[in-house]
């Protein structure tokens, strides 16, 4: 039978690059959704930028921009950035459209007319001289308990108290720098607790994993709170239609921005919007989110679609939070890692195969250790499954190009096919791990089958070149029957899989037929090892340090074959230009007698590339080249500096270019 299901992972909000912690849950999502897809169901996946609220508000007027302008251009950043990560979205829309305007309208008016909205006063701090209400992250103090200075209005970092903002000592406003007053406004509120009963009965439908059970069983226990839903002028989102001055808080319109994606697409697809929405038994739906936003999908969510007489979540699947080399994503770390950054240095499906590697269908922090991913990439996807492919191409190719018409281990092979159900089943529970775990298992079987028949040996004599075909033929049956199950992770390699093998990977139960007989292609490498030295540079600073801040002073002297080893040339600056996104690097073509090099170095604050062009320096050849966000740097431009600035280093008049330096 076809499911049909929609599927969401959270919506990226416009005030920032997407790192790795929003890949880990967009590949989560994707894997999932193409996993559906492949197994021949209607699976359909939106998605949306998230664009109102203060931080977006503020940010647009610091640049000089429109909320419009900003978000516009964010949209588009996260879209490309998804796209090269091979997210198959149907639909990336966004919350500031008008699809999402009716659909908040039209939801808070059916919540009110349920009786679900209630007013009252609340106090809150207010800037006179930005003439704006505070949100709490715009209030700064001394914390209350411990006296720590310089904290935020909601909670102290140093003893982790969590209070009011009125209760800061000495509190400022961190528009203004000034002292905020506080100020009476009428807000608007959900009624939570009317759906405590509604909500008890979703969760024991089983469709929240057991730790997410646990939290909210605690929240229970505390007593549900009625939920602000509204912010005051001047607020970037939609005014409340019968609520002059006042705004829908970012909150109550991002999810809605899930249904307003839909429609988008519905407008495009002639979609039925009851079948999806208002029906809970015809059609499954299904949000991917991290556990940092539980709260909102677990609880308001589905109340508010319940409330306004829409369908629930099928399931709200939670993940946990990314570590990098065992800790938390640091910028001062250097760990912070857009995903600009990483798809920049390094192909998406690596990336997309570890955090498979690593996920499990429960909310535990998944860690990516920069080593074990270059491994397990080397190792799993070069080592063991393309390694399949490489090892029977040539001899299929040597035998007339076309696989045996028939496979001389027919049981081997039922057994890979028998795998699929079981693998399918880890898929459907987003056991990912586990897998990927079963799936290599099998690619090490289909290694050994081939080392035990060794037909470089059999090849060797003509007279059994029938039987070498044969089992070559094994193999890539073998390979693509993985190729199949790992389609989900691996769309692009198992795109190129299908060339190969002259038939698309685009079934899962593909995989239950072994091709025998057909015309191959000529092999082309599926996957390359990945450059240790490229897969260090994500988390390296991503300018070399100036060379102004003189290098700790040497302990001891070292021998002169040691400074042999290092090969200083004369260079000529052919070209020298501006670096676009840095200030601090210019980017100069040297000749270096043996070539052109391409070499950045961080000398902008004190030469413009007019006063290089043309004159002589001296580099560092033999320096390893360095991969960085805006190229290869291959060798090092050597400065004197000292307090008085930055000076090139350069040779009397007569030298030339490529001259040895010693
Ligand atoms: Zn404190």
């Amino acid at each position: 039978m076809t499911r049909q299901i929609l599927v969401t992972h959270a919506l990226p909000y416009a005030n920032g690059p997407l790192h790795l912690g929003h890949m880990l849950e967009a590949v989560q999502t994707d894997v999932w959704v193409r996993f559906q897809r492949l197994r021949g169901h209607d699976c359909l996946f939106v998605c949306a930028e998230d664009t109102h609220g203060t931080p977006i508000m503020i940010r647009a007027q610091q640049q000089g921009q429109t909320p419009e302008q900003l978000i516009q251009a964010s949209a588009a950043e996260h879209l490309r950035d998804y796209q090269q990560l091979l997210i198959a979205h149907d639909q990336f829309h966004s919350t500031h459209s008008e699809e999402n305007r009716q659909l908040c309208a039209e939801l808070y008016a059916r919540l009110q007319a349920g009786g679900y909205i209630a007013r009252r006063s609340v106090r809150q701090a207010y800037d006179e001289q930005a003439k704006m209400f505070l949100p709490d992250r715009y209030v700064r103090g001394t914390c209350p308990r411990c006296k720590s200075a310089d904290q935020y209005g909601d909670s102290c970092e140093v003893c982790g108290s969590t209070y009011a903002p009125a209760e800061l000592i000495d509190p400022v406003s961190t528009l203004s720098n000034t002292p905020p007053v506080w100020r009476e406004s009428e807000h608007l509120f959900f009624k939570l607790g009317a759906f405590e009963a509604m909500l008890r009965d979703w969760l024991a439908s089983g469709s929240l994993q057991g730790a997410v059970r646990a939290k909210l069983d605690e929240w229970f226990t505390a007593g549900l709170q009625d939920w602000d839903i509204s912010r005051d002028a001047p607020y970037f989102g939609f005014e409340i239609p019968d609520a002059p001055g006042k705004y829908f808080y970012v909150w109550f319109d991002a999810p809605i921005g899930y249904i307003a994606s839909f429609m988008a697409l519905r407008a495009r697809r002639g979609l039925d919007f009851d079948h999806y929405w208002t029906s809970e038994t015809a059609t499954e739906l299904y949000h991917f989110i991290g556990k940092d936003i539980s709260y909102f999908h677990t609880l308001f969510w589905p109340a508010v679609l319940y409330g306004a007489g829409l369908r629930r979540p099928t399931g709200v699947c939670v993940h946990g939070f990314l570590t990098i080399n065992g800790q938390k994503m640091s910028k001062t770390r250097g760990t912070f890692i857009t995903a600009r950054r990483y798809l920049d240095c390094l192909p998406p499906e690596p990336l997309r195969y570890y955090f498979a590697a690593k996920l499990s269908g429960g909310i535990e922090d998944i860690d990516l250790s920069l080593d074990d991913f270059i491994a397990r990439t080397n190792s799993d996807l070069v080592g063991k499954l393309v390694n399949i492919a490489s090892r029977c191409a040539g001899f299929i190719e040597r035998g007339g190009g076309r696989l045996s018409p028939a496979l001389p281990d027919p049981e081997l092979y039922g057994q890979f096919a028998a795998a699929g159900e079981s693998i399918a089943a880890l898929y459907e529970q987003r056991e990912y791990g586990a897998a990927m775990r079963e799936i290599m298992n099998l690619a090490d079987r289909a290694n050994q089958y081939i080392d035990r028949h060794k037909p470089w040996t059999l090849a060797k004599d003509p007279a059994r070149a029938a039987e070498v075909r044969a089992i070559a033929t094994q193999g890539i049956n073998l390979f693509r029957a993985l190729m199949i199950y790992l389609a989900p992770v691996l769309p692009l390699m198992a795109e190129a899989a299908g060339r190969f093998l002259g038939s698309p990977l685009n079934a899962w139960s593909g995989a239950q037929t072994p091709l025998q007989g057909s015309a191959l292609q000529p092999y082309q490498a599926l996957a390359n090892r990945l450059d240790p030295l490229i897969v260090a540079s994500l988390v390296a600073p991503e300018e070399p340090s100036a060379p102004t801040k003189a290098a700790a002073a040497p302990s001891g002297t070292i021998k002169i074959d040691e400074f042999a080893r290092v090969e200083l040339r004369v260079a000529k600056v052919l070209a020298a230009s501006l670096v676009e996104g840095s200030d601090k690097l210019l980017q100069l073509t040297l000749d270096v007698g043996d070539g052109q090099r391409n070499v950045f170095s961080g000398i902008r604050a004190h030469y413009s590339p007019e006063q290089l062009t043309g004159r002589l320096v001296i580099v560092v050849a033999n320096l390893e080249p360095r991969k960085m966000r805006f190229g290869v740097s291959a060798g090092m431009v050597l400065c004197a500096s000292g307090e008085d600035g930055l000076f090139l280093l350069a040779p009397d008049s007569g030298a030339q270019a490529g001259m040895k330096v010693s």
